[in-house]
């Protein structure tokens, strides 16, 4: 019974070791190797014959190229506004911290979670001495969909956003990728972005001014196959749960045209499409999007990767569309994250990471700065915002 019990215990201590070293990359493909050392087939990467099979995941090419000029801005020339924040639990004290180290002068926490007025109010309670450079646009109270059963829900979701909308100062709404790709009617079929249905919330957003900050499906390399064609492979091979390939997700084009018809339909309501409206990667569907739809603007967070690959279409798109950009780099304010994009707005430097650390790669490339003109910068960096937000310039003054 005490072997049988040892043997037990032992099992489970090698499994957890076992899915330890399973989730960090390196450890998982030298486990691979291992094995079929193994079995008989051994593969080491320090054996020049198995040199020419590293694993792609493995594949970290240092560039050899030497650049003449590097300039990394030690701050932003203009003070930000970021728009796309999420504070993530993080301590006031330090929260202040980061703002001031990042020169950001008003932070918008995109709080999905925070649905109710109850726990708006418990958010701001965490964030009260910062009260005016704090902004939390809330999620919708999708609970009341599934608790009713779709009856009466939506209804309900717009009642709980008026909620907040009446009793607290708010100037908008955060929307997730879910609507659109993964909530489901009780039927079993998809909702709808552009479905008559949710007016109730569109309602409430035009009554209340809110913006509506909403960020619909992903790059379309997550809705390619995982496999040698995909640009995003070594990326997607750590977290496949991000791919909606062949799992009968609607497609890429398909929430795209329903995001437009939500915005043809609801010209009265401001839409933030985030994430550079996911068209990032092809400026034609951007330019399309913003000039037939006034009501909308996007950021650009997380989306320098493809804006930077593409250095002289971006800048002309930037200066182009310079009143419909917001900057936001996603998440907490970071100083390493927010010194790229500043590199990247600001500076000619060619060919650097998009990337902070290796966590946040999607591709192998690299990215160059697009030195924009300081109107143009100002406008992005904070005017633009404010403008949206309806509060005064003299904010970021001081
Ligand atoms: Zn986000």
């Amino acid at each position: 019974m005490k072997f049988l019990k040892r043997i037990v215990v032992l099992f489970f201590v090698l499994s957890y070791l076992f899915l330890l070293l399973w989730f960090f990359d390196f450890t998982r493909y030298k486990m691979i190797g291992f094995f079929w050392k193994v079995v008989g087939f051994p593969f080491d990467l320090k054996n020049p014959d198995y040199q020419i099979y590293v694993p792609v995941q493995l594949f970290r090419p240092k560039s050899m190229l030497v650049v003449e000029k590097i300039h990394l801005p030690s701050k932003p020339k203009f003070p930000l506004v970021e728009f796309h924040g999420h504070s993530f639990n993080l301590p006031e004290e330090e929260l202040i911290r980061q703002m001031e180290k990042t020169h950001t002068k008003i932070f918008v926490d995109l709080a999905l979670k925070t649905t109710t007025l109850n726990e708006y109010n418990e958010l701001q309670k965490k964030y009260a001495n910062i009260k005016e450079r704090y902004l939390i646009f809330p999620g919708l109270n999708w609970k009341r969909l599934e608790q009713q059963n779709n009856k009466d829900g939506i209804r309900l979701m717009a009642q709980d956003l008026e909620e907040i909308a009446k009793n607290q100062p708010i100037k908008g709404i955060k929307l997730w990728k879910d609507f659109g790709l993964m909530r489901k009617k009780s039927d079993g079929t998809y909702w709808r972005l552009d479905d008559p249905a949710f007016d109730p919330i569109w309602d409430v957003c035009q009554k209340y001014r809110l913006i509506v900050a909403i960020h619909t499906a992903d790059p379309p390399a997550f809705f390619s196959p995982i496999d040698e064609y995909n640009e995003r492979l070594i990326e997607l091979s750590r977290r496949p749960e991000w791919s909606f390939y062949g799992k009968g997700y609607p497609s890429f084009d398909e929430v795209m045209n329903q995001r437009e018809k939500l915005f043809k339909r609801r010209r009265d309501v401001i839409f933030v499409a985030l994430h550079f409206a996911e068209f990032a990667h092809d400026l034609a569907r951007a330019k399309k999007l913003l000039d037939e739809n006034p009501n909308v603007y996007v950021d650009i967070a997380q989306r320098i990767d493809e804006l930077g690959r593409q250095p002289r279409s971006s800048r002309k798109f930037f200066i182009e569309y310079q009143d419909r950009i917001l900057y936001g780099i996603d998440g907490t304010p970071n100083f390493q994250k927010a010194q790229i994009y500043w590199r990247f707005l600001e500076t000619e430097d060619e060919y650097f990471d998009y990337y902070p650390n290796e966590k946040s790669m999607k591709g192998l490339w690299k990215i160059y700065g697009i030195s924009l003109p300081d109107e143009v910068l100002e406008k992005i960096y904070y005017k633009n915002a404010l403008k949206l937000l309806r509060i005064n310039e003299n904010i970021v003054k001081n």
